[in-house]
């Protein structure tokens, strides 16, 4: 049962609706004036509104029939029917392992007995990933329990349970453009819409509404969870804003993104880019690239050594990969990332650029060097090695080597769940200061997600901030604003005193 969180402050109004509170937000304002840095303290005075009600939330998947929209699917129906399985090692219990709201805590404050922590998803109301309604597309056929068996990442006995649930599901036909996505998916593509591309593009936005009404949910959420698609530039005029990508679709461009006006947010969890023609959701445009790939086990770990990087050099950073599934095939098709060899201009390079934190020094703009290979063995246990040296005091070397197994739709869905709630979450916030007495949202690139995927995603001109504790602080700090509370500053004068 979820914990009732109750804020004892005049800043804080519970109304039916609303959870209304009064928070001052302080800043550093830094200028330099003849080499020295004049820091001058500031504070906005900012209103937060929650809408307590939550709507029943639906969300639809491009790439339904992959391993990651398969397992997500799986996973919610699993932990809704309550299921257990018996495995080698004994019997497993459906649970959300992995997933920041469900399975992390936040410290809420101190009581006599010290630190209360509480979960994640307690802060403020929050739609249970029990009750998501998920639906969506594919260019494969398959129905989600035959697509689940393909994928072949749940245990036997757990499939069994789900089968007859699975089978129910299928997904829409999609758009299928072959030019953007390697050779090897055409043998799936059965599934897959025709007509122009305005024609598909209508299609897609019908399908958006017969969701809406078949299952009446409130809102609908897109999430991108087909394979990678090749790069494809941003041309001025022609994909660079909603406007133009519109204009473009109805003259069949072929650098043309499709783009889906009705969806009220979306995400992407493959290191897509913007500009190819294919599906594209609602806040397509909200920035000039659309790049926000899911930070599951090994991406994670990685965030964490950068961090390491704030005191060592790293010199060196060379990475290996391989990658099993359907989608690993993809990646090392030669139209994306040079078929399987990259370094600077790489994913890699964008995952990192941005994330000194505060450093000065120059640490990680070292081009990491990666090679990815398709091993099909491995099955959904994606393999990882990754060596980092470092230059230490007086010529030294410090080298960390990590080797990480996981099985990865299973690290990815839970992170699915946690982008689509957030994003949720963040529609029923709005907030104004005194210079915009107006109540607004958040901006439609939501750059609090960042902390989910693997390059951060920020409005055009925000700083990027690609350091995991910061990114996590940031989350939490903006929920605890919502309820007029303090940032987590862990600094507990309380406990230094004689
Ligand atoms: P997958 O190959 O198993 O699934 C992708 C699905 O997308 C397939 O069923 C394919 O038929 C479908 N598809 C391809 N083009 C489509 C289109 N135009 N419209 C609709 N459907 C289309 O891959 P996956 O393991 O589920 O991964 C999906 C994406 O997420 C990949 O880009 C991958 O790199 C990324 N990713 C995966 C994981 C993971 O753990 N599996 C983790 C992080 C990121």
């Amino acid at each position: 049962m979820a914990t009732q969180i109750r804020v004892d402050s005049s800043n804080v109004k519970y109304t039916e609706r609303y959870i209304e509170a009064q928070y001052s937000y302080h800043t550093s304002a830094v200028s330099r004036d003849n080499g020295t840095y004049k820091v001058t303290p500031r504070s906005t005075h900012y209103t937060f509104r929650t809408e307590r009600k939550l709507p029943k939330l639906g969300v639809m998947l491009v790439g339904w029939g992959g391993n990651n929209g398969t397992t997500v699917t799986a996973a919610v129906l699993a932990n809704r029917l309550g299921l257990s399985w018996r495995t080698k090692t004994g019997w497993k219990k459906a649970n959300y392992f992995g997933s920041l709201l469900q399975a992390s805590t936040v410290c809420l404050g101190t009581g006599p007995e010290g630190d209360v922590f509480v979960p994640f998803h307690d802060l403020l109301p929050m739609v249970h990933p029990n009750d998501i309604v998920f639906d969506g597309w594919d260019i494969s056929s398959l129905d989600l329990a035959r697509a689940m068996e393909r994928a072949q990442v749940l245990d036997w006995s757990l499939q069994e349970q789900l089968r007859p649930h699975m089978a129910k599901l299928k997904p829409r036909p999609s758009i299928y453009i072959p030019e953007f996505i390697a050779a090897n998916q055409g043998e799936r593509a059965d599934n897959v819409l025709g007509g122009s591309m305005e024609e598909q593009m209508e299609q897609i936005r019908k399908d958006i509404r017969d969701f809406r009404q078949q299952s009446r949910v409130d809102k609908v959420i897109v999430l991108w969870t087909a394979n990678t698609e090749r790069f494809c530039d941003i041309v001025p005029g022609v994909n660079d804003t909603a406007q133009n990508l519109l204009k473009t679709i109805q003259f069949a461009h072929e650098a043309a993104v499709m783009s889906l006006s009705l969806a009220a947010g979306s995400h992407d969890s493959s290191p897509s880019d913007v500009g190819s023609p294919q599906l594209l959701l609602g806040a397509v445009l909200m920035a000039p690239r659309w790049w926000q790939t899911c930070r599951t086990g090994f991406s994670r770990a990685r965030s964490v050594l950068q961090e390491l990087g704030e005191w060592l050099q790293t010199t060196v950073h060379i990475g290996f990969v391989h990658l099993p599934s359907n989608s690993g095939v993809h990646v090392l098709w030669p139209g994306f990332f040079g078929g399987g060899e990259f370094t600077s201009e790489g994913v890699e390079k964008r995952e990192i650029s941005g994330s000194k934190g505060g450093r000065s020094d120059k640490s990680l703009d070292v081009p990491p060097q990666v090679v990815i290979k398709y091993v099909p063995y491995v099955g959904d246990s994606k393999r990882a090695m990754d060596e980092y040296t470092s230059e230490i005091m007086l010529g030294g070397t410090n080298t960390i080597v990590i080797h990480n197994t996981c099985e990865d739709s299973l690290l990815a869905s839970p992170i699915i769940l946690d982008l689509v709630i957030l994003t949720e979450l963040c529609q029923r916030i709005t907030f104004r200061t005194e210079d915009s007495p107006d109540f607004q949202t958040f901006h439609s690139v939501l750059s609090v997600l960042s902390y989910l995927c693997k390059a951060p995603l920020v409005p055009q001109g925000a700083p990027v901030v690609n350091a995991l504790f910061r990114q996590r602080a940031c989350i939490e700090n903006i929920m605890r604003a919502c309820l007029g509370l303090p940032p987590q500053n862990h600094m507990q004068l309380e406990h230094k005193t004689r």
